[in-house]
């Protein structure tokens, strides 16, 4: 396993770390449930995005998303809503 990405930002005790393909909580098995995943809309999510995510709960803007309904590349920011990953167009 590589190291730790960050403190799970749900359970606050967990460590974040690879899985493979994505991300997710030590606390796993003690019923943590959080993760994140390594694709996002078309987009590998960088490691630096992964970081701020878990610290911040959000991300810079981002470039290089693809929308599944036109196909279209978009930029966005991410943010955390209730431990989903999810858009911030704002
Ligand atoms: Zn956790």
């Amino acid at each position: 396993a590589q190291a730790a990405v960050g403190v799970c930002p749900i359970c606050k005790t967990g460590e974040i770390s690879d899985r493979g393909k994505f991300y997710g909580c030590s606390n796993y098995r003690q019923g943590c449930h959080f993760s994140l995943p390594k694709q996002w809309s078309g987009k590998k999510l960088p490691i630096s995005a992964i970081k701020q995510l878990i610290k911040t709960g959000e991300t810079a803007q981002l470039k290089g998303f693809k929308s599944k309904k036109t196909g279209k590349a978009f930029s966005a920011k991410l943010k955390l809503v209730a431990g989903k990953l999810s858009f911030d167009f704002n």
